[in-house]
């Protein structure tokens, strides 16, 4: 073994093996809310003392532009937690190979930082299987 830094081939084989283990990718996020209920009489409308109801956990995402947040009991939670992990991880690692990309295609064609993010997206699939010998 080298202290080498991996070349972007190996760097890439490297996240195909991390997303191919990480298992369900849930997106949104989790979050945890105070409310008031509509009692009027309700211990939770004294805003001194502040006792609003809760937390209830949500699960948050956008659904064509649109945030919809669904309640979650606390089993529901811990379950789905390490699943809205694993998609954060795999934004990254897709970030990341985009940008793996970007930089071998700028050297491989003298282009020096021209090239547009969204010219290596995900539609350029097959570019990408010729470059780095995966699917
Ligand atoms: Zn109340």
């Amino acid at each position: 073994m080298t202290n080498d830094p991996p070349t972007p081939q190996q760097r890439a084989a490297q996240i195909a093996v991390e997303i191919a283990a990480l298992g369900p990718c849930l997106p949104g996020t989790l979050s945890s809310r105070m409310l008031r209920c509509g009692n009027p009489n309700c211990r939770c409308r004294d805003t001194e003392t502040d006792q609003r109801h809760g937390p209830y956990l949500y699960w948050t995402r956008k659904i064509s532009g649109k945030t919809v947040s669904k309640l979650l009991n606390a089993e529901q939670a811990d379950r789905y937690r390490p699943w809205l992990a694993n998609d954060k991880r795999l934004h990254q690692l897709v970030r990341e190979l985009e940008a793996l990309t970007i930089r071998t295609v700028e050297q491989a064609e003298g282009w020096g930082g021209e090239i547009a993010l969204e010219k290596c997206g995900t539609r350029d699939r097959r570019f990408l299987s010729e470059l780095f010998g995966f699917r």
